[in-house]
Formats: C-alpha cells, sequence, structure tokens
C-alpha cells in the first residue's frame, strides 16, 4: 500500500484495522493496549472548543479588496494608498445571541467582520450590518447579552427580561428600531451591508487625522426576510445563510460590497451636533456623505469549517498604521475584550493559527512559548528587547499622531437627553416606507405582546418618545391605553421607571 494514503495513528504509526476494536476473544473486553481506539475516543472527546459567547454562529468567505481611490491624504495605511491596489480579506457573517446550533434567520443584528491582510499587518474591522449599537456604555454588555439569551431557570428566552433591559435601557431605542425592522431578518448575508458602527481615527504621514466611519454597501441590494417566512426559513432550513453564502461562491456568483467611509476633520467633531464617539447615533449621510474608497469581492469558500471560520479570531485592535482607535468607550472596550475572548478559545497562539497569521508580511516580536506554539518559536533569535543581536526593533516613523485628553477620572453619567429620540425617529418617519412601518410595529406588537403589561407601557412610552405615531401604532397593536403612554412618555425615565415598576 503506497505510504502516503496509509491511515495511521497521530503519531504517523499504520494503524491495521480501523473496524475492529482490540478484544480478548471475539466476545471478550477490550484492551487498554489497543491505542489506536484509546487515541481516537480520546480525541473526539476534545473536538469542541468553547464556543464565542456572542456570535457564536457564523459563517465565512475569502476574498478581495480593492482600493478604488487613493486616501493617503487621510491615511497612510499602504492598502488604501492607490487606485487599483488589492488586498486578501477573510469575511465572516454572524448571528449575535444564539448558539452555534442556532437558526440564521433569528431577529438579529448580524456581525459582519473583515480581516485585510496587508503588507503592514492585518487590519481588522469588527462592524455589524446596523450603524448604531444599543448601548454605549460597556459596563452594560454583559447584562445586556444575558437578556437577549435565555432565562436562568427556565433556560428558554424570556420576553420579560429582553424588553424590561432595553425599556430601562432607553438609548437603545435607535437600534431597537432597525433590529425590529424588517433588516433584523435579512434575507442573506449576501443581502445586507456592513458598518463600522464605531468612529476610527484615521491619519495620514504628515500626522494630520481626521475621524471615519465605515460602511460596506451590498451589491446585492438590501433584502429582508418578512416575520412570517423568517420563522418558516428557522424551522425548515435552519442554516439558510450559511448555505446561501457557499452556494452563491460556488455557482461563481461572488457577493461584492461597495466600501464607503464618511470622513469628518477634528475641529468639525468637537461642536457636531452628536458626540461622535456615541455609538448609538450615525452621522447623518446630508452633513457627512460617503465617500468610495474601495470594493470587496467574496470569491472563495474555505476548505474546511473549524480551520477557517471557527478558528478565525478577529478584533477591532487589530489596527496598521495610518488607523486607530478613537475615544469611543465601546471601542476601548471591545479591543481588550476580543482579543481576551480568543486568548480564552484559541489559546495564547491563536495569531500564528494560518487563518489568523499575517499573509503579506512577517510578524516580528519577543513573545515565545505557550502552548500549541506552532512555529519556529523565534528559534535561536534574541527573546528580550533591547537587544543588540539583530532582532526586530520599533519603528518610530509609524507613531500615531498624539490628541489631547483631558478630564476627572470618574464614572460619568450619560445623561439621557430627548436627542436620543432623534434619530429613531427620523429612521421611522423619513427613510422608512408605509411597508417598513407597518412591519416594524408588527414585529414590534408579535414579539413585545408578551411580556408583562408594565414593561409594554414602558417600552411603547420610549417608542413614542421617537415619533407620536409609532408609539400609537404600537399601543394599538398591544391594545394598550394611548392615554396612559403619552403620559409615560411626557416622564423623565426616572419617573417612568418608578410608575411601571413591579
Ligand atoms: P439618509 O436618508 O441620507 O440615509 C438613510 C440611510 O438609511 C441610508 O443609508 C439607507 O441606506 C438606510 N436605510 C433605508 N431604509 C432603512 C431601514 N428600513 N432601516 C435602516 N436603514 C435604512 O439619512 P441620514 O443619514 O440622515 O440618516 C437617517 C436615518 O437613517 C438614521 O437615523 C439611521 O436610522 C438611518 N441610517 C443612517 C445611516 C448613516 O450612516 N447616516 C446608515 C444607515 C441607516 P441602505 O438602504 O443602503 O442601508
Amino acid at each position: 500500500m503506497a505510504e502516503d494514503k496509509r491511515l495511521t495513528t497521530a503519531s504517523g504509526m499504520p494503524v491495521d484495522d480501523d473496524q475492529n476494536t482490540v478484544t480478548a476473544g471475539p466476545r471478550g473486553p477490550a484492551l487498554m493496549q489497543d491505542v489506536h481506539l484509546m487515541e481516537k475516543l480520546a480525541h473526539f472527546n476534545r473536538e469542541r472548543i468553547p464556543e464565542r459567547v456572542v456570535h457564536a454562529k457564523g459563517a465565512g468567505a475569502h476574498g478581495v479588496f480593492e482600493c478604488t481611490a487613493d486616501m493617503s491624504k487621510y491615511t497612510r495605511a499602504k492598502f488604501l494608498s492607490k487606485a487599483g491596489k488589492k488586498t486578501e480579506v477573510f469575511v465572516r457573517f454572524s448571528t449575535v445571541g444564539g448558539e452555534k446550533g442556532s437558526a440564521d434567520a433569528a431577529r438579529d443584528p448580524r456581525g459582519f467582520a473583515v480581516k485585510f491582510y496587508t503588507e503592514e499587518g492585518n487590519y481588522d474591522m469588527t462592524g455589524n450590518n446596523t450603524p448604531v449599537f444599543f448601548i454605549r456604555d460597556p459596563l452594560k454588555f454583559p447584562d445586556f447579552i444575558h437578556t437577549q439569551k435565555r432565562d436562568p431557570a427556565t433556560n428558554a428566552p424570556n420576553p420579560d427580561m429582553f424588553w424590561d433591559f432595553l425599556s430601562l435601557t432607553p438609548e437603545s431605542i435607535h437600534q431597537v428600531t432597525i433590529l425590529f425592522s424588517d433588516r433584523g431578518t435579512p434575507k442573506s448575508y449576501r443581502h445586507m451591508n456592513g458598518h463600522s458602527s464605531h468612529t476610527f481615527k484615521w491619519y495620514n504621514a504628515k500626522g494630520e487625522y481626521c475621524w471615519v466611519k465605515y460602511h460596506f454597501k451590498t451589491g446585492q441590494g438590501i433584502q429582508n426576510l418578512t416575520r412570517e417566512e423568517a420563522t418558516r426559513m428557522a424551522g425548515e432550513n435552519p442554516d439558510h445563510a450559511t448555505r446561501d453564502l457557499h452556494d452563491a461562491i460556488e455557482r461563481r456568483q461572488y457577493p461584492a460590497w461597495r466600501v464607503c467611509v464618511q470622513i469628518m476633520p477634528p475641529q468639525a467633531a468637537k461642536t457636531y451636533r452628536w458626540n461622535i464617539f456615541d455609538i448609538t447615533k450615525v452621522w447623518p449621510h446630508a452633513d457627512y456623505p460617503l465617500i468610495e474608497i474601495g470594493r470587496m469581492v467574496l470569491n472563495r469558500n474555505p476548505a474546511n469549517y473549524f480551520a477557517e471560520v471557527e478558528q478565525s479570531a478577529f478584533s477591532p485592535g487589530n489596527f496598521v498604521p495610518g488607523i486607530a482607535s478613537s475615544p469611543d468607550k465601546m471601542l476601548q472596550a471591545r479591543i481588550v475584550s476580543y482579543h481576551d475572548a480568543h486568548l480564552y478559545r484559541l489559546g495564547p497562539n491563536y495569531q500564528l493559527l494560518p487563518i489568523n497569521a499575517p499573509r503579506a508580511c512577517k510578524a516580528g516580536n519577543y513573545q515565545r512559548d505557550g502552548y500549541m506554539r506552532l512555529d519556529d518559536n523565534g528559534g535561536g533569535g534574541p527573546n528580550y528587547w533591547p537587544n543588540s543581536m539583530g532582532g526586530p526593533a520599533p519603528d518610530p516613523a509609524v507613531a500615531e499622531p498624539p490628541i489631547d485628553l483631558e478630564g476627572h477620572a470618574a464614572r460619568h453619567p450619560q445623561e439621557l437627553t430627548d436627542d436620543d429620540f432623534f434619530q429613531a425617529g427620523e429612521l421611522y418617519r423619513r427613510v422608512m416606507t408605509d411597508t417598513d412601518r407597518e412591519h416594524l410595529v408588527g414585529n414590534i406588537v408579535a414579539h413585545l405582546g408578551n411580556a408583562q403589561k408594565r414593561i409594554q407601557l414602558r417600552q411603547t412610552a420610549l417608542f413614542f418618545k421617537a415619533d407620536a405615531d409609532y408609539g400609537r401604532r404600537v399601543a394599538a397593536g398591544l391594545g394598550l391605553d394611548v392615554k396612559e403612554v403619552q403620559r409615560l412618555a411626557a416622564m423623565s425615565q426616572a419617573e417612568r421607571v418608578k410608575a411601571t415598576s413591579a
């Protein structure tokens, strides 16, 4: 038999029989000396790694980003320096709240994470299909996710938990309005946009900086499932978006996105109507129009799901020279938290895995050892800095320009104002069509109707604050007294909570 076709143990020993365990006699007990059986069972028991607490169910594909405009006036990032320049990417789409086996059609934001394998290191854009988020302080994140998952007693989703938290967190109103529109159930991963949501800093070779937000506009057009279609899809084809992405690429119908940014000069940020580091707000296009910077095409399916998709690890902290963080505290927490999650999930050397390692350049540092070190571990080179042995050295030329920060170190509450309801209202009254509004109200009523009445009243008052018609229609759908909703809407959040407490 050809040696390269022989079945072997993990240590390479050829296996003579993979159907019959070594036993004492034909009916006898198995013998522990059957190392092939022992190894096979032991490895099987260890096949699962911890699933992501959020974004557990996902699908991914390889592709190319082509820069279509020279952005060097704004950023020194080389992959954005010349029209026509191509950079390999890997993209992972996901739902957020469900487990690894949950239905792709769930009402949920969709993760939209892009790894650009640039010649200056890997740059990760870890976005969503929505331009905003539910909360703007990371201290609230674990609580928020708990409420969207399972009840600790029943292990089933609980509409009271879900809406209690959201109605006690009114800054969520904008994202809740998007989530309960049909955009909360995209037809597939190909038919949705991606947004960085956060504001980032771009800086050029002269050390000048600006603030940016990214938007990936689908070339396939926005298409969504209605509530009824999503419910049916979840039962009939729970992996529909996973299959759709794979099958489209196999058919050579390569999905593409137009990649755009909004750019704001730092002086403008200081006096802008909204805090540009508040992730519950967008920058209206009329103020900051989209500027196209490139095109992203996905053209290759992973050959192995676990190796490439499950082990892919994105972090908003993976920057390249020319792109940096902003003072957004949600972003700051994600920079720490994503890396930390991968250390737990994949181990200290997760960035050496082929899907995560730089491709267009070599990483050079003094990190050594740790579980599953699968390269040469720095060989015989120096393992400390500074050294005079020719080891990798810091390059001061890539330093990011400083920004001014000042203020008292304290827990500063971000007061809720009527402005926090404005953009949700704009979306409802100006951007949505009649059909969008009708579906939005129907989707909310079908879900919120399962919560306690006092929670329904508190949440509907928030819809009313975004737009009176919005609040009235949800109230009518739920059979609530509109006058009571209006009365609650006129209160401060503290009064409203008191009036609707158990
Ligand atoms: P514009 O009228 O200039 O743009 C509206 C945006 O909303 C477009 O990007 C559109 O693009 C998107 N959109 C259309 N229908 C829906 C929908 N049912 N749900 C969510 N988004 C939709 O408005 P402004 O920039 O002044 O923003 C107004 C509101 O539009 C915002 O408050 C926000 O809710 C929403 N929006 C704004 C974005 C921004 O970055 N300015 C981005 C996305 C939404 P597309 O269909 O390609 O998504």
